[in-house]
């Protein structure tokens, strides 16, 4: 569909982390009127630590009150902060500033994104303390959705209010509903079992057994955290990922292939036969997609992928009226949450153009037929990797979009690479100014 040059629509954004506040600012500077609704009472998302964790460890109970982040206390970026600045906005050193490491801790990332929501302007648009409960397609021919969001007034009474939006962003985040590992015996162990999104701190873990599942970067951190307080800890890994820990550098530290099975009387048995009396499971496993206010039977969400989206971002069938940002990982994220948000807020107001929904269905299927032909399931369809820089590239294009060149060479494969030659203490140990400098004179 056609849109009018320097249109202006009233867009609703749902969140205010990173993928909200850059959606909200590329919104804001095409003119549209935009409202961000925020459950939370400030902004950051993921980057708004908590020390509160949910009654259900596991994050099963669907009953659960949930704590939106999944950060723990020693938190610090495994990315450089120079691949997590925006490409007007870098996020730089600061003069005299608490955290000067160029992998700094969690609040001062916090800081970056709550200095650019004010130098941009934004917190006005942002409704706090709004949880949205439903976004609803109501006039198909007019494209009017229905954004239904609740506000608490006392601690136990709750208001409601519906406002009508000619287009909804979705920018809820994709890190806070915990997916576990399944085994055998799961749900009649004895033990302790626990995600780490409520995971906070290794003091729980002090003379314990430990069964860690996951080899991701959140798995690398804890197994470095626990480890010194624990009595064992044994670390559970399907497929040899992040493989930065070296168990020979720890004297309490075993790996095994993933869990065959728990028993009743607390055992656990591991694939390659092995077998611990563990206190504690602790899910290392990540996160599912999790979207309970949106009614739709166009969008299937099915925890690992949500679809069918063109490019990630659009439903060929509501394009561009409803859009989501943020989507991806294994990919240098708050880049492409830029990028992806300037293409929506462009798309938006006529200055660029989506192909016909036939062909951005197709080329969702044609994403799914290469998923399938390279032996990749449905649930790596938002994983970017080695696609990344390509993706980067495309989606850059769609809004005219110049950026450096170094952030052909700075990637997810880049970063992980230099992290490997660094090893375990690579936060501390890797130079990355130099490194920047090496990229930027190779010009
Ligand atoms: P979020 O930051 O999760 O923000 C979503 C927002 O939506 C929240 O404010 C939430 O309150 C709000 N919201 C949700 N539902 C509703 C609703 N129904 N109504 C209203 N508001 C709602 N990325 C990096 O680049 N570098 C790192 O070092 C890094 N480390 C990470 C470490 C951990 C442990 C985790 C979990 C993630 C890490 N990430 C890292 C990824 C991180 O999630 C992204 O960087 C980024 O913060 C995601 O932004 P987002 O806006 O998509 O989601």
């Amino acid at each position: 569909m056609a849109l009018k040059m320097g249109q202006s629509s009233k867009v609703a954004v749902i969140g205010a982390g990173t993928a909200g506040l850059l959606t909200a600012r590329e919104l804001q500077r095409e003119g549209h009127r935009v409202t961000v609704f925020e459950k939370a009472d400030k902004v950051g998302g993921t980057w708004l630590y908590s020390s509160q964790v949910e009654s259900d460890p596991l994050g099963v109970d669907p009953n659960r009150q949930v704590v939106h982040s999944s950060l723990y206390r020693s938190l610090r970026a495994n990315l450089p902060r120079q691949a997590m600045s925006f490409l007007d906005y870098p996020f730089l050193k600061k003069e005299g500033g608490d955290d000067q490491r160029s992998f700094p801790g969690h609040e001062e990332v916090l800081r970056f994104l709550e200095d650019f929501a004010r130098d941009f302007g934004l917190m006005e648009l942002i409704q706090f303390g709004h949880e949205v409960i439903r976004v609803e397609l109501v006039d198909e021919v007019n494209h009017e959705w229905v954004v239904e969001s609740k506000t608490r007034v006392t601690d136990s009474t709750w208001e409601s209010k519906e406002e009508v939006f000619e287009a909804v962003v979705i920018c809820n985040g994709i890190n806070t509903e915990p997916k576990i590992a399944e085994f055998p015996g799961r749900d009649t162990w004895p033990g302790l079992q626990m995600h780490s999104h409520s995971y906070r701190f290794p003091q729980l873990f002090e003379n314990k057994i430990v069964v860690l599942i996951g080899s991701g970067p959140t798995a690398f951190d804890l197994v470095r955290e626990i480890s010194p307080l624990a009595k064992q800890l044994h670390q559970a890994i399907r497929t040899p990922g992040f493989m930065l820990i070296k168990p020979e550098n720890y004297d309490n530290l075993w790996q095994h292939s993933m869990i065959a099975c728990a028993h009743k009387d607390g055992k656990v048995e591991f694939q390659d036969g092995s077998v611990v009396d563990a206190d504690v499971i602790l899910h290392c496993t990540g996160y599912k997609y999790h979207y309970p206010f949106l009614k739709s039977d166009v969008v299937t969400v099915d925890g690992e992928h949500v679809g069918p989206l063109y490019k990630h971002v659009f439903p060929p069938s509501l394009a561009p009226w409803l859009s989501f940002v943020g989507l991806n990982y294994r990919a240098i994220l708050f880049r492409v949450m830029e990028l992806q948000a300037r293409w929506v807020a462009k798309v938006l107001s006529g200055k660029a153009e989506l192909p016909s929904q036939e062909e951005m269905a197709s080329s969702v299927e044609k994403l799914y037929r290469e998923l399938e032909m390279t032996g990749r399931s449905k649930h790596h369809t938002h994983r970017l990797q080695n696609g990344e820089v390509e993706y980067v590239s495309w989606v850059a294009a769609q809004s005219d979009t110049r950026f450096p060149r170094r952030w052909e060479e700075i990637s997810f494969n880049t970063v992980v690479k230099q992290v490997l030659y660094c090893g375990e203490d690579y936060r501390d140990a890797w130079d990355v100014d130099k490194w920047i400098q090496e990229i930027d004179s190779s010009d």
